[in-house]
């Protein structure tokens, strides 16, 4: 390790940034949050960086460098665009030991910058040694993409506690313990989602209950509808931390193994005819597994509370005290209509969209058809393909037009993927022949129409029609 990695309080130290460009507005950003006091020397200062340096009560000197710039100053920061100049400012900073950065030429440097990825009081900082900044660069979106923005309230949070849990617990491994469980627990998500009251409250608790096996909690998440990119960070930061994982057939096998790789994995069904575990059974296991001071991760197909019975598993962890959260997912709607290339609403087509389940009951299907006829509005039918040929008669029966634009998406933003569009009197025989695959979803509305036209902007949408 030639760079050695030290966080160094930089508040009102003196640091000199030569050049008045892009690339000196782009290093002063950082010296600013971090407190510097940055005097800028250059001939030509672009506006936006005096404009910041000045507001953070720095000073801009609108000449050439001199030689006495740097003295008295902690860190010195080379941007210019002449090479010759940039040499001579490190060679002067070495001469006096001060750190020196040249921008783009790590050979000049004895200190480089690292990416951060900022969670104030929370920094992580990364460095390829100047390297490769790219790579640095990618590593940060990667770090970034785990770590909750909220992080920082977490490090707030324990400043707050750390002496009270130290007189409490004063056997350092035994507190140890006790903050991995509070960090990575029930207070810890509490905290990350913002209900701070709750988390002092737990914690207290946690303190007087110490040494109690610590308490499980269950997150119920939306895992987006097929396409593992589409599910949302805190998802994926969930997956990561959940011990034990109760998912469905909904749920595409790619997203499941991306799970934490030790976790214990539960399938409970959901085909249509295959309830492997009926939902009694679902919530039970829920709470039995949390009971046990497990963290459990409930995963959903699409969004949790969109035909979805979400509802109804929280409902009974409530009931029973269970520390619980609800994570959004993107919707079988939204996701198939995107891949498919078919806008829900539109100005001139659509200016309302309605979910709608066309689930049979005892063969039929339960709904008020009268609400669902209107020509400017897009009804979109879940657990629908059983019911195709009820849905298209009805919806005629009540008034919509027989050559209204039809859409059956399935395994949509799958590899998979295939989209059927037709209309409402000709599109029953169209799909016995395709014989597709569950899930499908059905869009019904001028909107579909409007699919060849859009189809070209996604490369990868089969033309199946
Ligand atoms: N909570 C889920 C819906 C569960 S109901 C959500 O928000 O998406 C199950 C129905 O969702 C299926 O019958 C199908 O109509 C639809 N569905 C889910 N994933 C789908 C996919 N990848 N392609 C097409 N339809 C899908």
């Amino acid at each position: 390790m030639r760079y050695l990695p030290l966080a160094v309080d930089f508040l009102d130290q003196a640091v000199l940034l030569v050049g008045g460009g892009e690339v000196a507005l782009r290093k002063v950003r950082q010296l600013i949050k971090s407190g510097a006091r940055v005097t800028v020397v250059a001939p030509e200062v672009n506006a936006a960086l005096r404009a910041s340096v000045l507001e953070s009560g720095g000073t801009v000197y609108q000449r050439a460098f001199e030689e006495a710039d740097i003295d008295a100053k902690r860190l010195v920061v080379a941007a210019t665009d002449t090479p010759s100049l940039n040499q001579h400012i490190s060679a002067l900073c070495h001469a006096r030991h001060l750190l020196v950065n040249v921008v783009d030429q790590p050979d000049l440097c004895n200190v480089i910058f690292p990416a951060v990825v900022d969670r104030e009081p929370l920094t992580i900082a990364i460095s390829s040694g100047g390297s490769s900044p790219v790579l640095t660069r990618m590593l940060r979106a990667r770090i970034e993409s785990t770590i909750s923005s909220n992080y920082g309230n977490l490090a707030d949070f324990a400043a707050v506690y750390r002496t009270a849990v130290k007189q409490a617990i004063a056997e350092p491994a035994q507190r140890r313990h006790f903050w991995e469980d509070v960090l990575q627990g029930p207070v810890g998500e509490m905290v990350l989602s913002g209900r701070r009251e709750e988390a002092d409250a737990l914690l207290a608790e946690a303190l007087q209950e110490n040494g109690k096996p610590s308490r499980g909690e269950v997150y119920l998440v939306g895992a987006g509808p097929g396409d593992p990119d589409l599910l949302t960070f805190k998802a994926y930061r969930l997956m990561q931390k959940a011990e034990v994982v109760l998912y469905d057939r909904l749920v595409a096998p790619s997203i499941v193994a991306m799970c934490r790789v030790d976790a214990e994995r539960i399938y409970v069904g959901k085909a249509k005819s295959d309830h492997a575990v009926p939902q009694q059974g679902i919530n039970e296991l829920l709470l039995h597994h949390a009971r046990a001071g497990k963290r459990v991760l409930r995963l959903k197909g699409g969004d949790p509370f969109i035909f979805g019975r979400g509802g109804e598993e929280i409902e009974h962890l409530a009931a029973q005290g269970i520390p619980f959260q609800v994570v959004p997912g993107i919707t079988a709607a939204s996701g198939c209509a995107c891949y498919a290339g078919i806008p829900l609403t539109h100005r001139d087509y659509a200016q309302s969209v309605r979910f709608v389940t066309g689930h049979l009951k005892d063969g039929s299907m339960d709904l008020d058809w009268r609400t669902l006829v209107n020509p400017e509005q897009t009804v979109v039918f879940y657990m629908s393909l059983t019911g195709l040929p009820t849905i298209c008669r009805q919806l005629m029966a009540h008034g919509r037009a027989a050559g209204t634009p039809i859409a059956l998406v399935e395994q949509g933003t799958t590899a998979n993927q295939r989209v059927f569009c037709g209309q409402l009197d000709n599109f029953v025989a169209m799909i016995a022949a395709a014989k597709p695959r569950a899930p499908t979803l059905l869009i019904v509305g001028e909107v579909v129409k409007l699919r060849s036209r859009l189809a070209w902007f996604g490369a990868d949408i089969p033309q199946q029609e």
